[in-house]
């Protein structure tokens, strides 16, 4: 980011503060994140357990891809108000704090640092602000990656596999969630709603809910659950789930200024553009593909046990 445009942005973000609306809300609509759970789900390969490909699973992965959505307008606003910056994360802002680590603890140690070692860009560098998707989304993943080693174990074990299957639907389908907002270029943006940067381009400023026209209005009028499936990739085991996803979310803040480009054109207007459809049918199959894969590869992993001693690696707080 360029520091003399720092001072606009500040201004920009305080008003955006003050309107109420700072930061992503949802993304895809309810429809959008069952549509892109229940194409995951379909896409299992052949040597992932049988009860993970069976319609009632394939259906509750589907359902609990808008879970956390639900969590935030039925769960109170104590909930909602903690969990919204699970949702996003505002790459430009991140960068300030340097890469990004692997741990949340890590995380949040850096954006404390960046606060001291940047005190004018300290209320931009909060967690809140800048969220917590990539943590959100690995740490998921790990609850994953521990169920099915423990189903494994039962498994092997003739024990009773079903409450472990019950855990593992829902890990499945609550990580959902949060891959299919990292495909969402606006997800990953401090231009989230409404172009905040130098603008040579004239893209849509603050003020308009493009966010809101392409996710809520846009996408259930005219993406159908079936129209992304043959853009989906083969199946693949991730060499590293960290690095990968923090790639894909990396690889969508790239598509912000086709977003908003795709937008300013009148992309995302009733019926839309073919471009516009064709630009939402690729994020779409680009989050059902990342879901499979993690999920996938949570399946070929916990067939290892897990790596180093268990001893944490950031020491707890003297009190
Ligand atoms: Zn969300």
């Amino acid at each position: 980011m360029k520091k003399r445009s720092f001072g606009w942005l500040c201004a920009t973000l305080l008003l955006t503060w003050a309107s109420g609306s700072f930061a992503p809300a949802f993304a895809w609509d309810k429809t959008g994140h069952q549509y892109i759970n229940r194409a995951a789900a379909m896409a299992f390969p052949g040597d992932m357990p049988a009860f993970m490909r069976t319609p009632e699973t394939i259906d509750a992965i589907a359902y609990l891809g808008p879970e956390p959505d639900r969590w935030g307008t039925l769960g109170g606003s104590e909930l909602r108000d903690t969990l919204r910056p699970e949702h996003y994360i505002l790459m430009e802002l991140a960068d300030l704090a340097g890469p990004l680590p692997r741990t949340r603890p890590e995380y949040l140690r850096n954006l404390t640092a960046a606060q001291i070692l940047h005190p004018d860009r300290a209320a931009d560098l909060t967690p809140y602000r800048v969220g917590l998707q990539p943590y959100s989304a690995i740490e998921v993943y790990g609850r994953l990656l521990a169920a099915m080693r423990e189903y494994r174990r039962l498994n092997a074990a003739h024990e009773n596999t079903k409450p472990v299957e019950l855990a593992i639907t829902f890990y499945a389908g609550w990580l959902g969630h949060y891959v299919g907002d990292g495909a969402n270029p606006m997800h990953t943006s401090i231009n989230y709603n409404g172009w905040v940067q130098d603008n040579p381009d004239g893209y849509t400023p603050v003020g308009h809910d493009v966010h809101g026209e392409w996710e809520n209005l846009y996408v259930p009028a005219n993406i159908k659950p079936d129209s992304f499936v043959s853009l989906i990739s083969k199946p693949r085991v991730l060499n590293d789930v960290f690095t990968d996803y923090v790639a894909y979310l990396r690889g969508s803040n790239a598509l912000v200024g086709k977003t908003y480009e795709i937008e300013k054109q009148g992309g995302f207007k009733g019926a839309g553009s073919p471009e516009a459809h064709q630009f939402t049918d690729e994020r779409f199959a680009a989050a059902a593909s990342m879901l499979r894969d993690i999920i996938y590869t949570a399946w070929v992993n916990s067939a290892s046990p897990p790596a180093g001693k268990n001893i944490p690696t950031i020491q707890a707080p003297p009190r």
